[in-house]
């Protein structure tokens, strides 16, 4: 099946488009500026021919007409007719407590959405925003909404209710969702393959490191705790974000630099994790450059943040009573040979055996490997996350069974 994945933030428009049968990624873009300008990169990857274009963007609706006009190019598309754009698959970051997985598009589906705006107010406006798009330049194409924090529902309550008094859980909606649900669950089912064990018999944990950060207890194929929280901010320090604090130090930083309710908002989410600690970049690779070269504050920062993913994993360890693999994926989790060893050394109390020179001699392209010593009870993987294509496979799974 021909499958279009999108992926739409407020002001740009990604998009993969999947042959499903076949298995591969025949064209991919992204459409910037949308409102404030205008830019399109489209790339045809079975012939390698690109087409870029500064034009004005003034809504996703007409984003979503360049694509399917990239994608019906002679020269640089890859389909003769709309008609060939068989579904679209939107990324959707939020679901609230309203989806529990991966949806067809229905009008109570996306007044359903509409109340997830509450939660997510930024992300799900752009994400109506592409869904109107797609409605209106591919009218009667089958649409499937896949959420990011799906997986994380089938946590138990004692994961996901916060010491607030409850009726603001029921009133407000107010507990932990998580976030990048599809990875995890893509990466967690490539451990289980990796296993070769039954899904029910497995206990991991999914490490997607990258500038957002989240770990994720899974317990027999179904997270049951993740260290994303109400909001992405919460868990371990990322490039910009904070990740776990005492909340009494919101109030505090908001009296003492007279912050509102929202510049604490966007302080938390900008100006921390490892730019705020190092005070030099939020890039992982910045700061593996300056612990090269001595700096304390970069080593400070990778410090934290090894030591708050051990402490994880040792959390989640105990809350399985158990486990049989470590999986790192995402742009660190992927990249960082230093942080997968200076997380998993020291480790042998939980009968994980890191081994180091398969982990240092690692060669582009990397590929899904195994990290771990033969003898090691815990594997370690590295997994790289295809997130488009968990959305296109739920696509392509739900469309089918339309025409069935
Ligand atoms: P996002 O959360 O925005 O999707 P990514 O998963 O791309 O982010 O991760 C971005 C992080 O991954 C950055 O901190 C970056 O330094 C790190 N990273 C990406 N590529 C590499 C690489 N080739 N080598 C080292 N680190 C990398």
């Amino acid at each position: 099946m021909n499958v279009l994945v999108v992926n739409a933030g407020s002001s740009s428009l990604k998009y993969q488009f999947f042959d499903t049968t076949e298995g591969i990624v025949k064209a991919k873009g992204i459409c910037e500026r949308i409102g404030i300008g205008g830019k399109i990169s489209h790339k045809q990857l079975l012939t390698g021919k690109e087409y870029e274009a500064e034009i004005e963007i003034a809504s996703h609706t007409q984003a979503t007409r360049l694509v399917v006009e990239c994608l019906m190019n002679p020269e640089y598309g890859c389909v003769s007719s709309m008609k060939e754009i068989e579904a679209v698959g939107h990324r959707i970051v939020h679901g609230g407590p309203y989806f529990f997985e991966s949806v067809l598009l229905t009008d109570d589906v996306l007044a359903k959405l509409e109340l997830c705006r509450d939660l997510a107010p930024l992300h799900t406006g752009a994400h109506i925003m592409g869904i109107k798009g797609c409605l209106e330049a591919m009218p009667g194409t089958p649409q499937v909404l896949v959420f990011d924090t799906a997986f994380h529902s089938t946590m138990p309550k004692k994961a996901h209710v916060y010491g607030v008094p409850y009726e603001m859980y029921e009133n407000y909606k107010i507990r932990r969702y998580g976030a990048h649900g599809t990875s995890h669950r893509f990466v967690a089912g490539e451990a289980i393959k990796l296993l070769g064990k039954p899904a029910k018999d497995t206990k991991i944990i999914t490490c997607h490191l990258g500038n957002g950060s989240s770990i994720s207890a899974v317990d027999g194929g179904k997270c049951v705790d993740t260290s994303m929280g109400f909001t992405p901010l919460a868990g371990v320090i990322m490039g910009t974000r904070c990740g776990d604090m005492d909340p009494a130090v919101v109030p505090f930083i908001m009296e003492k630099e007279g912050f509102t309710p929202s510049e604490m908002n966007e302080f938390m989410n900008k100006k921390c994790g490892f730019l705020g600690i190092s005070g030099i970049s939020s890039d992982c690779r910045d700061i593996e450059a300056a612990i090269a070269e001595g700096n304390e504050r970069a080593k400070l920062a990778m410090d934290i943040l090894t030591y708050q993913i051990k402490k994880f994993i040792g959390a989640y360890t105990a809350a399985m009573n158990g486990l049989d693999a470590i999986v790192f994926t995402a742009g660190i989790g992927e990249n960082t040979k230093a942080l997968r060893e200076a997380v998993c050394e020291n480790m042998d109390f939980f009968g994980i055996s890191f081994d180091k020179e398969k982990n240092n001699g690692m060669k582009r392209p990397y590929s899904a490997t195994c990290l771990s010593t033969p003898e090691s009870k815990v594997k370690v993987y590295m997994i790289p996350t295809n997130e488009e294509l968990m959305i296109a496979a739920d696509t392509e799974e739900i469309v089918s069974a339309l025409k069935k």
